[in-house]
């Protein structure tokens, strides 16, 4: 705080950055933010932040904010104009209303936010399933984090990470695996690196030589894709040199004969040679994580956005299940590094097309009947559509009205051509968002909504911690919360969602969701942060997991036998290069709040990262336009020379909207879940 004038309030809060979840201070001056500090006796962040959480607050009275409705009135064609609440409502309930009536609610699609809070999305899916009647509902986890999920819940029974961040202040060895925590999650990387000053031993696993790197002992370069040729191949080397805990695989664990019958195909030099290699490095990696006594995993995007990603998940939890590393009092376990702030919670909440609040399948007619009684209308039964195939759907006349909350998929989806067509081609698309965003462009209706430091409620951070959030700052001119958004849509479609406060949402939500039965807002204002499972009133919530059974219907971890199967896009001779797509320190995901903090101006335009080989093949250097053309686009990015790359592949992010990178990449999605691959696209590059 350097201005020396006296700050008028300050407000601790949950920063609405990533999933680390960090504690911070907010102190505002003339009802605008003087500076953020982080809190010091935290359980997160202990002191710490990053640039994005303390600095990146700019946005919140930046020009560009909206501050009132707007809605088209001639067509799409036509421009946004200026409404008021009670016009802009009427118009998208009457049009909402209409299709639901005319189509049935399977012609609607809601796409929540995992920026908003519990208690946004618990009204969200509420809305869609009482008042839109339809489970086409979903929330950016399916682009993210939905194999992970789909795996963690597969493998160990619940769809979380297994333990507590502060477990790794005792592993003795931290396996990183498609994770660049030091720029997308910058508290965890800090805590990685000092517990490795203090002596753990580091494995990373990543097509990238990320900063962890040179902490590491082993960095196992593998190609992008092919992570579950690597797993296996640890899983192999693991049994060949003994280092499996048979006690554990015996009584705890199921499916290791199925695996071993798999792992036959992937002895350690295959494994390395699909991956890209050196079989000694990937041996090294074995008997590091394998000979430590308390090794735990971190993993991220690397290892979730790929056509098989889930199997990606399952075939990297093998390892802790072999190793008996989950599961137990010493640490260890399988953390998931989520990226946006509460995208466990937006799913932890039911946002999903075929789950219920806390994972509660919808198809189930015991929990459905729960839920339908105690909102007194039926929930649809049958599954709804996910965000990609949302798109398809609309392009094929199925789908009608899109309503999306605070997400921009026109930016941040893959293909974006393919969002376009179908934001086109839908009768209304309604969006609440800060900013015009390239979404809110092909909106009919933009209802302005308010960001993290202006709203209340709960985040769920990637430990599973259920953590409060309070209103720093008054809502700017006429912006509402979505809570409020949702309460007041409701109405106009002459429907009540009950609830009237977000703590009455938890409360309600605790009443019909076992995971999170003791989790109430006066319980974490008076004791603080709550893990989820958190059963009764009077249990602190479960930290550890399956300290005494897994939650798999037989109690036993289910090792995975995955054979490894190629990405879903290769390159070739037109198309040679691999992109793989990420983050950077500075700047968040669409970017839409940090381009808008004149202090976050330390990476004022997106560059491609291209390896020094290829540079000088292809006569770039630094600074030099190169035009990248994938099978759907072309883009153009200043160039970065840069060993960080290896030999053949190119990185970039999608913060900047004017250099569409998801123009590029392509459809492919993970079989099971739909996750997007955003990881591996094959491309050409064209130098300017
Ligand atoms: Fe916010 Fe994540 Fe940075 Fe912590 S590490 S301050 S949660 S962006």
């Amino acid at each position: 705080l350097l201005d020396p004038a006296p700050i008028d309030r300050t407000t601790t809060t949950t920063c609405g950055y990533c999933g680390v979840g960090c504690s911070l201070r907010v102190h505002v001056r003339d009802e605008h933010i003087a500076a953020i500090t982080p809190v010091h006796g935290a359980p997160v962040n202990r002191g710490h932040a990053c640039v994005k959480g303390r600095f990146a607050h700019a946005f919140t009275r930046s020009r560009d904010r909206l501050t009132t409705p707007l809605i088209r009135t001639a067509g799409r064609d036509s421009p946004l104009r200026p409404a008021t609440w009670d016009e802009a409502l009427g118009v998208v309930a009457a049009r909402l209303s209409a299709i639901r009536d005319r189509y049935g609610g399977e012609a609607i699609g809601l796409i929540s936010s995992a920026r908003a809070t519990n208690e946004e999305n618990y009204l969200a899916q509420k809305f869609a399933r009482t008042v839109l009647r339809t489970n086409n509902l979903d929330n950016c986890s399916r682009l993210c984090h939905s194999p992970s999920a789909a795996g963690l819940t597969a493998s160990f029974g619940l769809a979380g990470g297994t333990n507590p961040f502060d477990d790794l202040d005792r592993a003795d060895c931290i396996l990183v695996a498609g994770a660049n925590p030091t720029e997308a999650h910058p508290v965890v990387g800090a805590r990685i690196k000092q517990r490795v000053l203090d002596g753990a031993r580091l494995i990373v696993i990543d097509p990238r030589r990320t900063d962890l790197v040179g902490f590491a002992d082993v960095h196992v370069q593998a190609h992008p894709g092919s992570n579950v040729a690597v797993f296996n191949g640890i899983a192999c080397a693991l049994i060949d040199a003994g280092h499996v805990d048979e006690g554990f695989v015996r009584h705890r664990a199921s499916g290791f004969h199925e695996l071993t019958d798999v792992l036959r195909d992937y002895p350690l030099d295959r494994a390395a040679h699909l991956a890209g290699v050196d079989p000694a490095t990937l041996a090294e990696a074995a008997r590091l994580y394998g000979s430590a006594r308390r090794p735990a995993i971190v993993y991220g995007l690397g290892i979730t956005e790929h056509t098989h990603g889930t199997d990606g998940v399952r075939t990297l939890a093998n390892l802790a299940i072999l190793t008996g590393a989950v599961g137990t009092t010493d640490g260890c376990g399988v953390l998931t590094l989520r990226g946006q702030n509460n995208v466990q919670g937006a799913s932890d909440m039911g946002a999903l097309p075929d789950l219920l609040p806390g994972y509660q399948s919808v198809t189930d007619p015991h929990i459905r009947d729960r839920f339908s009684r105690a909102w007194g209308v039926e929930v649809p039964d049958r599954p709804g559509l996910r965000i990609l195939d949302m798109f398809d759907a609309a392009t094929t006349g199925r789908l009608h009205a899109l309503y999306v909350i605070g997400e921009d998929i026109a930016q941040t989806d893959p293909d974006t051509r393919r969002v376009q067509a179908a934001l086109a081609a839908c009768d209304l698309v309604v969006c609440h968002d800060l900013f015009l965003s390239r979404t809110a462009e092909h909106a009919d209706v933009v209802l302005p909504a308010v960001s993290f430091l202006e709203k209340d409620g709960t985040f769920v951070n990637f430990e599973r911690r259920v953590q409060r959030v309070h209103p720093a700052l008054p809502p700017p001119g006429q912006a509402k919360t979505d809570f409020e958004i949702l309460h007041l849509l409701a109405a106009a479609m002459d429907a009540d969602l009950g609830c009237p406060t977000p703590a009455d949402a938890m409360a309600e939500c605790a009443s019909l969701t076992p995971t999170f039965a003791g989790i109430t807002h006066a319980r974490l204002d008076r004791d603080g942060p709550l893990y989820w499972p958190c059963r009764a009133p009077d249990q602190p919530g479960e930290a550890r997991l399956y300290l005494d059974r897994f939650a798999t219907p037989d109690g036993r971890a289910a090792l995975a036998a995955r054979p490894y199967l190629p990405p879903g896009e290769q390159p070739d001779r037109r198309f040679p290069f691999v992109l793989v797509t990420g983050r950077r320190l500075a700047h968040y995901n669409s970017g839409s709040m940090t381009r808008r903090t004149p202090n976050l101006d330390l990476v004022p335009r997106e560059a491609l990262d291209v390896h020094p080989d290829d540079a000088a093949r292809l006569g770039l250097a630094d600074g030099d336009v190169v035009e990248v053309a994938s099978r759907r686009a072309r883009v153009t990015f200043p160039v970065n020379v840069t060993d960080s790359v290896a030999p053949g592949q190119v990185f970039t992010t999608f913060a900047f909207p004017d250099q569409p990178t998801n123009a590029l990449t392509s459809d492919c999605a993970d079989t099971t879940t739909g996750c997007p691959e955003y990881k591996v696209t094959a491309v050409a590059l064209r130098p300017g």
